[in-house]
């Protein structure tokens, strides 16, 4: 799942903000998001007496329409891993139904349903899992630590035998190439990658799954 969601670059990698928002949020809700784009962007707020961030308009329509919010699960993440800045927050309506007001980027913001049956989920920005295509797996938590398949922590010097968080390699098909070993080009589509410490074989990095309440999942 999510196969493009994280790209390996030249030395590190990044996540489609949209691709991770994709993953915590149920089918979109196209009239609550008209009603909340239409709101953020109300004349009333350029004369306001305080500039009040798009997290702050979303609070207030929430307030207006007797949702709660609060401080703690109002995010803005700007983290150097995430294509695009996004601001997230969570409200609950008076049937305990559970929504996210999501803005990435410059983006209008944007009404869907929370899916995360924990909150923490949207506070999980950096692990990603290193996945290899012979069945090995590791979530990759920082730049020291990993967890392996059955979730035991392993340093990450300990596994990669290198420099902390950075397991990129060049592609050996296109190295090749480049040195006049191969004739024909590299077919593979990207020459960034990470070479499976266990077998050596291109590995993809993949969002960490969330659990999530299947019942609300995009249909
Ligand atoms: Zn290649
Ligand atoms: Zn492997």
């Amino acid at each position: 799942m999510h196969h493009d969601a994280v790209r390996i670059e030249h030395g590190y990698h990044l996540i489609d903000t949209r691709a991770w928002v994709r993953q915590r949020t149920g089918d979109p809700l196209p009239e609550l998001t008209d009603a909340v784009a239409e709101f953020t962007r109300h004349p009333v707020f350029a004369d306001y007496h305080r500039q009040l961030d798009t997290s702050d308009r979303m609070q207030l329509w929430c307030a207006a329409r007797g949702w709660t919010t609060s401080a703690e699960t109002s995010y803005y993440h700007d983290h150097t891993a995430l294509t695009e800045p996004v601001r997230i927050v969570l409200a609950v309506d008076a049937d305990r139904a559970a929504y996210a007001l999501v803005q990435i980027g410059d983006d209008a913001p944007a009404v869907f349903l929370d899916v995360t049956t924990d909150d923490a989920s949207w506070l999980q920005v950096e692990p990603v899992d290193i996945a290899c295509p012979g069945g090995h797996r590791w979530t990759w938590l920082n730049h020291t630590a990993l967890l392996d398949q059955d979730g035991t922590h392993i340093r990450f010097r300990d596994l990669f035998s290198r420099r902390p968080g950075a397991p990129y390699a060049e592609c050996r098909g296109c190295l090749a190439y480049d040195n006049g070993d191969r004739d024909d080009p590299c077919p593979c589509q990207s020459r960034y990658t990470i070479s499976c410490p266990t077998c050596e074989q291109r590995c993809r990095l993949e969002l960490t799954d969330v659990p999530t309440f299947p019942a609300r999942v995009r249909s």
